[in-house]
């Protein structure tokens, strides 16, 4: 069985742990140009572990697998050094949130941290390139796969028994293409979480912080929208996230350097319905309406009193931004977001107050746009051979889930490999 991989993120680190004692050939294709400039989606990537049934994506995962994944990064570490810690572990917390009518989300989590974590893809990617059946094409974006006589053809070039194709959000323009050409494999695309990204100063969070480092709740707003913390980084940095042709705004935090900021997103589920089907080109038009009002490159910063009063910002008061000066404008983020979604922030931060003190102070720092994609969700059974694993597949969104979805990807081509080679050994001994 001969297998090529589209990306070397999480999801083909999933398939491959699984797959790699059984597979005699696996090529790895990664449009990153070498494993330096290569990682698990970016190297902002946080590395933040999660082991939740809540969280991280739509699959049944089992918790245990989960946990065995999460060991699995932190042995890949130099020192094995991590925070961990478990969220809504005290009923009080639980129960504070719960009655100003949050939805707390359990999970536990482990911190291994940017700078890690590159670490862990470096020593992942020894061990795989010592392996004679594992060979990497770096510098190699796929633009095209076709199927012939049963076989996926990778860029007219490559032919495999079996492809995987795990190119994460990255990738969508080659999901795109695929899915232009077999439609069939859509089973639902009308989602889009659109929002900001909050930063305050670590002490008006710090017990929060101290209690469970990633407090992650739900919340009904009174438009009729569900609104959600997301990402929270305690002594953290607001990073831009770069996509082909417009710029978000994102959070990590380090293990070793830390600011005096917390930041989280707090993010708006749209669930438009027909005729709508294009939640990416939905989120990627906001997002460039806002990179319009910033100017090329940037995202718009305003405090979070003149976010509800939609004023523009002109100077900012005691919190300053962890993300560099030349990466943002202040602005009005009002002018690039629809009125529903500014009013449903709004009411979750102000009901926010109720439970911590401090959260909707005026100076609080807004930045937008932070845009979460659901890619479409597509169906791993209309197209044989060729299978859709991790962040492409929209059936995952966490390094976690999409390495478990790898995990899984690989457990089934396993079982079907030992089913058709019972098939073809009871053939043979009927002959
Ligand atoms: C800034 C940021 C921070 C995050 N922090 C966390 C966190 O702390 N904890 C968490 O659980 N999740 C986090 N996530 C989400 C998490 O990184 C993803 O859910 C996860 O990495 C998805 O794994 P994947 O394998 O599907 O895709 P990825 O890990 O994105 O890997 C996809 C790979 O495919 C490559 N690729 C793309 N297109 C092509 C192509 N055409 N040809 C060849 N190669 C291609 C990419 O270069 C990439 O290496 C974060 C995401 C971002 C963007």
């Amino acid at each position: 069985m001969k297998i090529g991989i589209i990306g070397f993120g999480a999801s083909s680190i999933g398939f491959v742990e699984r797959i790699k004692e059984i597979a005699p050939e696996i090529h790895i294709f990664e449009k990153s140009k070498d494993i330096f400039s290569s990682s698990i989606s970016g190297i902002r990537a946080d590395g933040k572990l999660f082991v939740s049934r809540d969280m991280g994506g739509d699959l049944d995962l089992d918790l245990e697998l989960q946990k065995k994944l999460v060991d699995f990064y932190i042995s890949k570490t130099e020192e094995k050094k991590y925070e961990t810690g478990s969220s809504f572990q005290k009923k009080e917390y639980y129960n504070k949130f719960y009655e100003k009518g949050f939805q707390p989300v359990v999970s536990d989590f482990y911190h291994i941290g940017t700078d890690q974590l590159k670490e862990v893809l470096l020593n992942i990617y020894k061990e795989y390139s010592s392996n004679p059946a594992i060979h990497f094409h770096f510098n190699h974006p796929v633009q095209e796969i076709a199927i012939k006589a049963n076989k996926v053809i990778i860029d007219q070039e490559f032919a495999f028994d079996q492809v995987i194709v795990s190119v994460g959000r990255s990738g969508h323009n080659l999901v795109k293409k695929i899915i232009t050409r077999f439609p069939e494999v859509i089973t639902d695309n009308t989602k889009v979480d659109l929002g900001i990204r909050y930063e305050l100063p670590d002490h008006i969070v710090a017990d929060l912080n101290q209690e469970m480092y990633e407090f992650k709740v739900r919340y009904k707003s009174r438009t009729g929208y569900m609104v959600r913390t997301f990402c929270n980084n305690p002594s953290g940095y607001v990073v831009t996230e770069h996509y082909e042709d417009f710029v978000t705004v994102n959070g990590h935090s380090k293990i070793k350097e830390k600011s005096n900021n917390t930041n989280f997103a707090v993010l708006t589920t749209i669930q438009l319905t027909q005729p709508f089907n294009d939640p990416i080109g939905y989120g990627s038009y906001i997002a460039k309406l806002s990179n319009i009002l910033a100017g090329k490159d940037k995202v718009i910063l305003q405090t979070y009193a003149n976010f509800k009063s939609s004023k523009r910002t002109k100077n900012l008061y005691r919190v300053q931004p962890t993300l560099p000066e030349n990466q943002y404008i202040l602005g009005d983020i009002n002018l690039a977001f629809p009125r529903r979604i500014i009013e449903s922030i709004i009411d979750f931060i102000e009901n926010l107050k109720s439970v911590i003190p401090g959260i909707a102070n005026d100076d609080n720092l807004v930045y937008a746009p932070e845009v979460k994609f659901y890619s479409n969700r597509l169906c791993n059974q209309k197209i044989p051979h060729l299978y859709f694993s991790g962040d492409c597949s929209g059936h995952t969104r966490s390094i976690i889930y999409a390495t478990a979805h790898g995990w899984q990807t690989a457990e089934e081509l396993i079982h079907q490999y030992e089913n058709d080679r019972s098939g073809s050994n009871k053939k043979n001994s009927r002959q």
